[in-house]
């Protein structure tokens, strides 16, 4: 209960910190982002390292913007091929509509590859194992025994972990259980063999006492086959019963549960159903529970502020995942075809500039909302810390997430300086997982990406460490001056 005395809680478009906060916070961001850097430009890929490849393979893939989308189309399509036939023709007639993006001994391979049945088949498992080999680097396992392997290599190297099972959107009953039944079933059977390890003080504490080892990201439009804000009475009865059930088995077995957030469409859905079950007298005290807020919707901040409030009345704490959002261009793309008003920033200086905000909003309120920073942006990673240290808030009171298989360089670096590093390890089947791998593929490579401009394309520090806000100052300016100055005659 909220003590009538308690201060007013303002929403973080109304009160920051202190002019002279703000400005230690942009010196030692600039200071930290440095020597973050610093290291991530040292510890470049040798030839004989899988990562190299991979690089190389990435760089030559964003070279052409017509011929990364056809390959991304190829990757998306390929769950859905069964024959070799299929999956060679589709192959052959996405990369036709790009030959001169093509280097020479690859045009002559595939002209050759087409002739006969045995060729064609040849491509095709070439090109299957590709993809597997490729969406490998980002999955962590397709059984429990891989993922737990790659768990444990984690812990070795003093990196957390949360699970995400992958799989395909669920439309009938049987598969909402299914799935239901997976995350039972990896809870009960993974989670006592996790508790054996041994303690890792710098993952396993933090300000408040023990942190549960074991750590599970949940998609809640996966309990349910009908998950449509139409219906938000049927969804609470039947997802969120199962999200009840999931937090007493989690319980039992020192579990943590954190709610992913999915597309814009889902969000207030998610959000109603987490803080509604998680008000009830049975949750009311559960601490070791989470979700996320995704920076580049417009209502961020608007939804972090709702959040706190629920989380200073409930009176427990939850964590905070802040992102920026894995769905940008789904949808930009689906509104625009609505005609709906576009929920998502559609400049990328906007979205990293919210995801600051709420950092610091975040971190200026730990008492109701628990910080984990997601973000392999530097910039955005040196922000948080540097936010941290002008706060007095010890590394142990928050954390930092990355996905499996990327920025490992950073994550190495931060877990040295004695970070708790959290991995988003999606496990499962590598062709339902395909649709996991495309979005990580347009997030590495879209021109706004901080990892291609950072990794692929050298750009120098200083311009990646801008503060948002200045960016958008100078993007301003820009465009107004190219407003004034007269029209181009001709
Ligand atoms: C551990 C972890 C868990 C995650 N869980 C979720 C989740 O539950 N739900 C979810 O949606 N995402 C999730 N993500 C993905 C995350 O939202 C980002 O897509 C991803 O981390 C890239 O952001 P960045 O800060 O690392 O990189 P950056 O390169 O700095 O940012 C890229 C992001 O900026 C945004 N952006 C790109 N172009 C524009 C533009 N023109 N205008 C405005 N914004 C733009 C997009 O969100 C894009 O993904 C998770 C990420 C991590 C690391």
């Amino acid at each position: 209960m909220v003590a009538a005395s308690s201060p007013p809680l303002l929403p973080p478009w109304e009160a920051d910190l202190r002019p002279e906060q703000l400005a230690r916070i942009e010196e030692a961001t600039e200071q930290i982002g440095r020597e973050l850097f610093a290291r991530f430009r040292a510890d470049r890929a040798r030839i004989w390292q899988r990562r190299w490849w991979d690089d190389r393979i990435m760089a030559w893939a964003m070279r052409d913007e017509r011929l990364k989308v056809e390959l991304f189309r190829f990757v998306d399509v390929l769950p859905m091929l069964r024959s070799n036939e299929e999956v060679a023709g589709h192959l052959l007639e996405y990369l036709d509509r790009v030959p001169d993006a093509l280097p020479w001994w690859l045009r002559g391979l595939l002209r050759a590859s087409r002739n006969t049945r045995v060729t064609r088949a040849l491509l095709a498992r070439a090109a299957r194992l590709a993809s597997s080999d490729f969406a490998r680097r980002f999955i962590a396992g397709s059984t429990t025994e891989q993922v737990l392997r790659s768990a444990r290599r984690a812990r070795r190297q003093k990196q957390a972990f949360t699970l995400d099972i992958l799989g395909e959107a669920v439309i009938s009953e049987a598969e909402a259980e299914a799935y239901f039944r997976a995350y039972v079933d990896l809870i009960e059977n993974v989670a006592p063999t996790v508790n054996q390890w041994p303690t890792v003080e710098q993952l396993d504490q933090d300000v408040l006492g023990a942190l549960p080892r074991f750590n599970l990201s949940i998609k809640l439009s996966a309990l349910d086959c009908h998950f449509d804000a139409i219906d938000p009475e049927g969804v609470m009865q039947r997802a969120g019963e199962r999200f009840r059930q999931l937090l007493r088995i989690a319980k039992e077995h020192q579990a943590f549960i954190n709610v992913d957030m999915e597309s814009f469409d889902k969000k207030d859905l998610t959000l109603h159903i987490f803080k509604t079950i998680l008000m009830e007298d049975e949750f009311r005290e559960t601490a070791d529970v989470g979700i996320v807020i995704q920076c580049y919707l417009k209502s961020a901040l608007h939804d972090l502020h709702e959040l706190a409030l629920w989380a200073r009345e409930r009176g427990t704490p939850v964590w905070v995942r802040i992102v920026k959002g894995a769905y940008w261009d789904y949808e930009t793309v689906h509104a625009r075809a609505e005609h709906w008003p576009i929920p998502v920033f559609q400049q990328k200086w906007q979205s990293d500039a919210t995801f600051e905000r709420a950092t610091r909003y975040v971190m200026q309120h730990i008492e109701y909302l628990r910080p984990a920073l997601a973000s392999h942006n530097i910039r955005s990673i040196a922000h948080g810390l540097a936010t941290a240290q002008v706060l007095d808030l010890p590394a142990s009171g928050f954390e930092i997430q990355m996905l499996y298989g990327m920025a490992d360089v950073e994550k190495r670096a931060l877990a040295e300086r004695g970070y708790r590093v959290r991995v988003y390890m999606p496990y499962g089947e590598l062709i339902p997982g395909m649709a996991y791998l495309v979005r990580r593929l347009l997030e590495n490579t879209s021109n706004d990406s901080f990892l291609r401009a950072g990794l692929y394309e050298q750009t120098p520090v200083e311009l990646l460490l801008r503060d948002p806000l200045q960016v958008g100052k100078q993007d301003g300016n820009r465009s107004r001056s190219r407003r004034a100055s007269p029209a181009p005659r001709g």
